[in-house]
């Protein structure tokens, strides 16, 4: 089946009691047995829902992928990712990392005893001088949060199946419809489908997509004995959502591309951040690996304060100042100040999240409210 087609049907039939063609909300937290540990599959639902159920074969078809399993946020996919290590472990992963990543891998992990190189990841000459016997992981963003970089995830992949390392891919801001890291020799694909799989900014959830039985296993245990479950209405919700992915990713793609041109030629705008452009430093490996571009732009303001930039920031009436991305609505962000302000300044300024760049998550809205949006808030 084809990639729409997925997206509408996969994982889901109709309820085999009444015939809704809607998978129900299975509002329950526990499931009759017919004798002690006798079941249907479903016993406790911190283990398993049947609306989560759907969700997780639907995701994992999106993916190409044997199993998913859903999370009730993506910081707790990502948490039970981390938790498949011990102490003395070590990860390699990019300097240009979702603000919330980098806090869980130095505020949570790293007093655990797990060590994080955090290095340019589109330089993929750098990974190989980093790994000894103590790395189990490597961990990539891409494109990467806020400065649109490509990693090589199959170049990456080689490198990794080489020296018998896990390699999970954060596909967050593809989204499956641009792009499929299994299929590009990723282990573990993860998303916040709060953003694009979601899409309507109306639900917070996570998934973890694998092929591997034994890995499936093992992150299943770790989701049952922590209890980062999603509940069920949110799955209806995430599920409902992603009906739409395709037709969804498609119009945030060709806005995108709409605003990513007129921000570069616009005299306030000293760079713009969008791997479609032809002399992106990655753009050959971005049409290799993704199907289009998407709807993440960042750009930089020229010769700006930090108090014009939240004039600017505060300023649009099409686009809301706020946190997270991938919804139907256009949201602009100010990266140093909101998603990535956990990230210490030198580091942040090191990886381009410099005080006059602001994101944007370039909704579905018709493309010439969007550049009008733009172009009143930046005079
Ligand atoms: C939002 C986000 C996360 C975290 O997901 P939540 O659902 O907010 O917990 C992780 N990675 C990326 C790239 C994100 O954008």
């Amino acid at each position: 089946m084809k990639f729409g087609t997925k997206a509408i049907h996969a994982g889901q039939e109709p309820d085999p009691a009444t015939g809704a063609i809607m998978t129900p909300i299975y509002q329950t937290s526990t499931y009759v047995q017919e004798s002690p540990g006798k079941h249907k599959g479903y016993a406790y639902a911190r283990g398993k829902n049947p609306t989560r159920t759907a969700l997780e074969r639907n995701i994992a078809a999106l993916e190409n992928g044997k199993h998913a399993i859903c999370f009730s946020s993506g910081m707790g996919a990502i948490d039970a990712v981390i938790k498949l290590l011990r102490p003395g472990d070590e990860v390699i992963t990019g300097d240009d990392l979702y603000g919330g990543s980098y806090r869980i891998f130095t505020k949570i992990f790293e007093p655990l005893g797990i060590k994080f190189h955090f290095v340019n990841l589109t330089d993929v000459s750098g990974i190989e001088p980093l790994i000894s016997s103590r790395t189990k992981l490597i961990w990539v963003e891409t494109p990467t949060n806020p400065t649109m970089q490509i990693v090589d995830i199959a170049a990456v992949s080689d490198i990794a199946k080489k020296h018998n390392i896990l390699l999970a891919v954060d596909n967050t801001f593809a989204s499956p419809y641009l792009q499929n890291p299994l299929t590009l020799g990723a282990d573990i694909v993860m998303h916040s489908a709060t953003k694009y799989l979601g899409g309507h900014s109306d639900v917070v959830m996570g998934a973890l997509v694998m092929n591997d039985d034994a890995l499936y296993e093992k992150l299943f245990f770790i989701l049952n004995s922590c209890g980062a479950n999603p509940g069920p209405m949110d799955c209806f919700l995430v599920l409902r959502g992603i009906k739409t992915l395709h037709v969804r990713m498609d119009r945030h793609s060709a806005n995108g591309r709409r605003v990513a041109e007129y921000l570069r030629n616009h005299p306030r705008v000293a760079k713009v951040y969008w791997p479609g452009f032809t002399d992106h430093p990655n753009h050959e490996i971005a049409c290799r690996q993704m199907r289009d571009f998407g709807g993440m732009i960042s750009f930089v303001l020229k010769d700006v304060s930090l108090e014009e930039t939240f004039r600017i920031a505060s300023n649009f009436k099409v686009f809301t100042l706020a946190e997270s991305l991938g919804g139907v609505e256009s949201l602009v962000n100010h990266p140093a100040t909101m998603t990535h302000a956990s990230i210490p300044k030198p580091e942040r300024e090191k990886a381009g999240v410099v005080d006059n760049l602001l994101r944007l998550s370039v909704g579905i809205e018709d493309v010439e409210d969007l550049l009008d949006d733009l172009q009143q808030a930046l005079t």
